[in-house]
């Protein structure tokens, strides 16, 4: 237990006798945890193996996550904001559309580090360590590195979808569990953010404009296909529109993306513990948004380990999050794979984004993250007359263009 480094044995011996909370993982989740719980009077060791690192993801963050979290929004300066965007579907039909509020691009070095900064000038003591070994029980933890060893009261795992803490607190996740990435940072800038949808894997290509780069990328369900075929995929993808992967550098990571039944079981606090973020499996299992779960579950940690209330953050997940993500998860195979009026829900849905001005409100709303997957069934319900008026408008208006004879042919 004890460490050759001096400055470790006596950082450690002060955390001894001053409890400090332990994060694992300086991502989103754990540095806006370090952060709140800093402000708050803890005493807060976070360590990361990297700090601030350029992660795998697009970094995409919605309206409601700016919104819930303006300090975001001042950085406005570090994204870029999104507003032309356009869906394709597996058979090439698109829809291409204004976003009333943007979607805010954000290069993950950029974003993690501004959180990290945060949290370290909230008095959070930021260590860029790899911790190797959780031992120890509530209230008495001990955590190793391959430079120290540090006792914490309370562990709070923020340590991402990829670690191996997780099955030492709850269950590790299944394969069914997870959806495989595959991506690109290619130098060069554009504006239209783009979603293509693809026959036979649950996910999407997605094209993101960064300030001075573009996310690209492609997800689909552990199982359905391999990282190599997805790939393979995005590179043909990309060839075909005129993006060049020369000088672009590669990712390939995973994702969460928990069935009903995973959600209907998950644990996300115990005795002396909690998880966060993506190590809680916190991801929206259709679109793979995690960085508003990830910010959102650390706040509502950190709230009730501040309260004295641990039960608490399980509870206001219950009240708030697990419901959303619950209805996600049941709906998102009907979404990538179901049919309506014999065709593919995924044609449907691009169609009558062309088509309809209603729907295409909706989708800003789905972009937004302001509309939720609990409200969004009676909204359909009530806008369905209007977007089939529209639709049938269009097409009159389409046929019309075809049979009237232009001025010079009359
Ligand atoms: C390809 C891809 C694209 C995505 N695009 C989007 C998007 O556009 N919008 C969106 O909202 N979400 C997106 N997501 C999801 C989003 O990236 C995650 O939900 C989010 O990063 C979760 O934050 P986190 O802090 O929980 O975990 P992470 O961001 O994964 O952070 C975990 C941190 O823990 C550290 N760590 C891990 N193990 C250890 C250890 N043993 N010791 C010390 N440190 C450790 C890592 O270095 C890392 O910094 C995407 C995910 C992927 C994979």
């Amino acid at each position: 237990m004890e460490s050759e480094n001096p400055e470790r044995i006596e950082v450690g011996l002060k955390q001894e006798t001053q409890s400090p909370i332990a994060i694992v993982g300086g991502g989103p989740a754990g540095a806006l945890a370090g952060a709140l719980l800093a402000a708050g009077g803890e005493k807060v060791l976070l360590f990361d193996e990297k700090l601030a690192w350029e992660k795998p993801c697009g970094g995409g963050v919605t309206h409601k996550t700016l919104e819930q979290y303006p300090f975001l929004r001042e950085a406005h300066s570090e994204y870029k904001a999104v507003e032309d965007c356009e869906l394709i579907s597996s058979s090439g039909q698109r829809a291409r559309f204004q976003l009333r509020n943007p979607v805010a691009i954000f290069s993950r070095f950029v974003l993690n580090e501004m959180l990290l900064e945060r949290a370290r000038r909230a008095g959070a003591e930021l260590r860029k360590e790899r911790v190797t070994r959780i031992d120890g029980k509530a209230g008495d933890w001990l955590l190793s590195t391959p430079s120290g060893e540090y006792r914490a009261s309370y562990v709070v795992l923020a340590a991402g979808a990829r670690n191996p803490f997780r099955g030492q607190f709850s269950k590790a996740f299944a394969a069914d569990d997870l959806m495989v990435t595959a991506g690109y940072f290619i130098p060069g800038r554009c504006s239209l953010m783009q979603i293509q949808f693809l026959k036979g894997i649950s996910g999407y290509i997605w094209i993101f404009p960064r300030p001075d780069h573009v996310s690209a990328g492609i997800a689909g369900k552990m199982g359905e296909t391999s990282t190599a075929e997805l790939r393979r995929m995005l590179e043909r993808w990309l060839a075909d529109h005129g993006f060049s992967i020369e000088g672009a550098q590669f990712y390939s990571h995973i994702l969460p993306a928990l069935r009903p039944a995973t959600i209907e079981a998950l644990e996300v606090n115990g005795e002396g513990w909690a998880l966060i973020g993506d190590s809680a499996g916190l991801v929206d299992p259709i679109t793979g948004e995690g960085l508003y779960y990830a910010l959102r579950s650390a706040e509502l940690c950190a709230e009730a380990v501040l309260a004295g209330e641990h039960a608490r953050y399980k509870a206001r997940m219950e009240e708030e999050i697990l419901p959303e993500l619950r209805l996600a998860a049941r709906v998102s195979q009907r979404f990538y794979n179901g049919r309506v009026f014999g065709e593919s829900v995924l044609e449907r849905m691009v169609a009558l984004t062309q088509r309809s001005a209603t729907c295409r409100d909706l989708m800003c709303d789905l972009f937004a993250g302001i509309q939720g997957y609990r409200d969004l069934r009676p909204r359909l319900y009530r806008s369905l007359p209007a977007m089939l008026a529209e639709v049938l408008g269009s097409k009159l208006r389409g046929a019309l263009r075809i049979r009237r004879p232009s001025p010079s042919s009359a």
